[in-house]
């Protein structure tokens, strides 16, 4: 499982982060999320999943 942010398409909302954390912060000044574990272990799929749909612009995607 990997995931994959589109900084062409994030605007730095934050709702992904607020859902998790773990596996996403957004740089204030830059408005853009970085992903801080991109390959995240199967154990964590839903809370990972459940993330990466809250993203308002569809910037994020779940790869494998
Ligand atoms: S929810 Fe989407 S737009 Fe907001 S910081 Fe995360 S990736 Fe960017």
């Amino acid at each position: 499982m990997h995931i994959v942010a589109d900084l062409r398409k994030c605007a730095g909302l934050g709702m992904c982060e607020s859902m998790a954390n773990d596996y996403f912060e957004v740089d204030e000044d830059e408005e853009l999320v970085s992903v801080l574990v991109e390959n995240p272990p199967e154990a964590d799929r839903a809370h990972v999943y459940a993330a990466v749909q809250a993203c308002p612009v569809l910037a994020l995607t779940l790869e494998g």
